[in-house]
């Protein structure tokens, strides 16, 4: 017997409703703000993660599943299936020249992202992200409207009340003083870092901080530390787009903390980042997480464009939705002639009822026992009904039956 691979899972049965309804959500929520949807390929060139995600971030160095294709043939090459989304827009935005459309231009997608992680509660191998991805705006308001974006889809699936944690990297200029002066602090302490902290030290030191290990958190917690950790480093420029997004967010009345702490797994963030955290989630506690990547597209070889997004991880809203339960359908024809029961199930579906027949011509008792099961109600199609052209409708709430004479009264 072959099974599913660790990390992965088949979806079917009533989860798959639920699944069905947050899609839907977002649909409507998503394209209400026009973002228009996005569909690229699940595989990419893993030359386009190496440098779109960052040759320094666990994704890139640990979870990428990549295999070569193609053999000795001329184009073998080394393909990665997708661990996030981002990357991949934003090829297509280059690809496509999408930039020439007036900005802002506004996407959303929906698919499976795969990372070669250890499966837990709320962490998969193979998972599934909504995100949302806005290009050509610098202002703040664009920073805005994608939170704004990610509140009202909570909102709409009945989580309007999770908490925004919300930092700015600054901009390239002063991102790399204040790596500099967390190198300078951590020296002394590089031996005490973990493995995977040394590592970050010498390529994205500001990685550290989003370290979970707790003797690096000891370390972390130490005053001296501390103080250059929590210190206030952007320059004016992003100190004012970060108080602009504050003033947005304040206005449109979005809850939000500082947590001068969040830095994000990805390379390519500066300025705004920010994540959405549920504590009833334990400790995969975010369901969100986003910022904006204003030099991706230019380093990825397109014309320099800012962008905004973030991605949120559909497992984990399923978790925290209120599920929902099987629905039962309109009508369950019953009739031991199938044909005669095809005819008129077909007659309705054609009126947008959801219904189903027996396609075994079973006993009678035997297709009622079933329609109770999974209908609201059962159409007795006897052979009397048959020849005198009537209908016997049975309410199976109720159990009320009554004549029916006609299609249209049905
Ligand atoms: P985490 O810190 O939980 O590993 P991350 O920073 O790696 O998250 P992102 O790359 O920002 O996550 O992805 C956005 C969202 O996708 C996360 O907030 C989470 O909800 C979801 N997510 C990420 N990795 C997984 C996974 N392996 N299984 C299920 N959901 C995931
Ligand atoms: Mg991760």
């Amino acid at each position: 017997m072959v099974k599913a691979q660790r990390g992965t899972k088949d979806i079917f049965g009533e989860e798959v409703l639920t699944w069905q309804w947050l899609l839907k959500n977002a649909q409507d929520v998503f394209q209400k703000a026009c973002f228009s949807e996005i569909k690229t390929p699940i595989f990419e060139a893993t030359e386009l993660f190496a440098r779109g995600v960052g040759d320094s971030t666990d994704i890139v160095n640990k979870e990428m599943y990549s295999f070569s294709v193609g053999g000795a043939e001329k184009d073998s090459a080394s393909i990665t299936l997708r661990p996030e989304n981002t990357a991949g827009v934003v090829r297509a935005f280059i690809e496509h020249n999408i930039v020439r459309q007036s900005p802002p231009q506004k996407f959303w997608y929906f698919g499976p992202m795969f990372r070669y992680e250890r499966p837990q509660a709320g962490r998969q191998r193979q998972f599934h992200q909504i995100g949302v991805e806005m290009f050509g705006v610098k202002e703040a308001s664009a920073d805005a409207e994608v939170i704004l974006a990610a509140v009202n889809f909570l909102k709409s699936i009945g989580l309007g009340d999770l908490e925004i944690e919300l930092n700015s990297l600054g901009c390239p200029k002063c991102k790399a003083e204040y790596r500099n002066s967390i190198k300078e602090i951590l020296k002394p302490y590089l031996n005490d870092l973990c493995d995977d902290c040394k590592m970050r030290y010498e390529k994205n030191p500001l990685r550290i901080l989003d370290c979970k290990n707790e003797d690096c958190q000891k370390i972390f917690e130490l005053k001296e530390v501390k103080e250059v950790i929590l210190a206030d480093y952007i320059c004016d420029e992003c100190s004012e787009h970060f108080n602009q997004l504050i003033e947005y967010l304040d206005g449109l009345n979005i809850k939000y903390s500082r947590n001068k702490l969040l830095v994000r797994g990805l390379d390519y963030y500066n300025r705004t980042v920010f994540e959405i955290k549920s504590c009833a989630l334990g400790s995969q506690s975010a369901v969100c997480g986003g910022g904006r990547y204003d030099g991706l597209v230019e380093m990825l070889g397109g014309a320099p464009t800012p962008a905004v997004g973030f991605a949120m991880g559909v497992e984990r809203l399923y978790v925290l939705v209120d599920k929902i339960k099987s629905l039962k359908i309109d009508y369950f024809v019953v009739s031991t002639n199938s044909l005669e029961a095809m005819k008129l199930t077909q007659k309705l579906r054609e009126k947008g009822r959801v219904v189903d027949f027996d396609m075994q011509g079973r006993k009678f008792a035997k297709q009622l026992e079933k329609a109770s099961k999974i209908a609201k109600c059962a159409i007795i199609l006897g052979d009397d009904e048959i020849n005198q052209g009537f209908y016997s409708v049975k309410n199976l709430e109720t159990g009320e039956q009554v004549k029916v004479e006609s299609l249209e009264e049905l």
